[in-house]
């Protein structure tokens, strides 16, 4: 069963917004003890401070705050205060053509400056670039090809040369038009990078889902905002320190996507910026309607794994007994039995979504 999940009734402003000129940005410090530094020592901006974390301000290093990541759960963070000159340690010069690297070195920045968990399946036929966000209220990764389409063009061209993959697909949800026809004018001067529309259901933004989709052996699939990110580190040697974030949610007047400091606290950049029908009575949700958590919005920090904010109404839904109706079992895009626990569930939530009793099946799994 493919679930449609109609999202017609949110409309994200067409423009991402810029909220960078935050105060204070928090790094997690997960020992306290292993953090040596001295009050008001002064860091760049992308300098590493400990633990491969980095700063995404220049400023001085203050006190140890408890604050909030995007599951809800408290953690220890080092304020930065911001001096607003975003001055940086080294200055690497832009490198003018991407597609001269080697392998090895294709690899080793994105160990270096992006994630390292998509290092080793680059050598591959078929490369799918998704542009279909988790959650169906989303829309980052479908803002970072809008916004930065020839960015990743040149990204996709360079890793296609270097790792000799045979042709790339873009995948984008046939709603996108906009989207769909902005690239569309620039696919010309790159014949091995094809758009693929496909009719959007939920959870195809999971990567297992899509792979089991797509059903293509030796492939490998990299998300936009992975792409854009290894652009800057292959052009510039560095991390990118900013990321967008989607600000939704049927309480939200003006939803839109913004992209913020990595560290900030998400409550300074909705400052002015978003407005809330009805604040006397909300919930905040991190990470997306169906699978996300309540959050404390005043504590939540920019966490590398915080893609959106839900604002909606507080509504409590009683729990009832189960009533066996195996609408949980049907729905489940990997054919798992919900009410028994499975590692390879991927946490969709459409279980629990579809549950009459509203029975949160994802509980005990969290
Ligand atoms: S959908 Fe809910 S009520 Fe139906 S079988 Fe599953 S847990 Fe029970
Ligand atoms: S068990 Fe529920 S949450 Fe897990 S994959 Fe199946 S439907 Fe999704």
């Amino acid at each position: 069963m493919k679930l449609q999940i109609n999202k017609d009734n949110i409309q994200i402003s067409s423009i991402t917004r810029n909220k960078l000129d935050v105060e204070n940005i928090y790094i997690p410090v997960f020992n306290t003890n292993l953090v040596n530094f001295n009050y008001n020592d002064y860091v760049y901006k992308e300098e590493t401070i400990f633990d491969n974390k980095f700063s995404s301000i220049s400023g001085n290093l203050k006190n140890f705050k408890i604050l909030v990541d995007e599951n809800n759960k408290e953690i220890t963070t080092l304020r930065i205060e911001n001096d607003y000159k975003e001055k940086l340690k080294f200055r690497h010069g832009n490198k003018k053509y991407i597609n001269k690297y080697t392998k090895e070195e294709i690899l080793s920045h994105i160990k270096n400056y992006v994630d390292d968990k998509f290092a080793k399946n680059l050598n591959c036929e078929n490369l799918f670039i998704s542009c279909i966000d988790l959650d169906p209220y989303e829309a980052n990764e479908l803002f970072y090809l809008k916004d930065h389409t020839e960015k990743i063009l040149e990204t996709i061209d360079a890793l296609i040369d270097i790792f000799n993959i045979k042709e790339a697909h873009i995948l984008i949800s046939s709603k996108e038009s906009d989207v769909i026809s902005k690239t569309l004018n620039m696919l010309g001067t790159y014949p091995k990078i094809h758009l693929k529309i496909v009719e959007y259901f939920y959870p195809l933004g999971n990567d297992i889902v899509l792979k089991k989709f797509l059903n293509k052996n030796n492939s490998c699939i990299l998300k936009a905002s992975f792409l854009f990110n290894l652009y800057y580190a292959l052009k510039r040697k560095a991390k990118v320190t900013e990321k967008y974030i989607t600000i939704t949610g049927n309480l939200v007047e003006n939803p839109k996507v913004i992209n913020v400091k990595i560290g900030c606290l998400i409550s300074e950049a909705l400052k002015n910026n978003i407005k809330i029908k009805d604040n006397t009575n909300y919930i905040c949700i991190a990470n997306g309607v169906m699978s996300g958590n309540i959050v404390d919005i005043n504590k939540l920090i920019v966490t590398n794994n915080l893609r959106s904010i839900i604002i909606e109404k507080y509504e409590e839904k009683k729990e009832y007994e189960c009533i066996n109706c195996g609408e949980c079992l049907n729905v489940c895009p990997l054919n798992l039995n919900p009410k028994l626990r499975k590692k390879e569930c991927i946490k969709c939530g459409l279980c629990s979504y579809m549950c009459p009793s509203n029975i949160n099946l994802l509980k005990e799994e969290k």
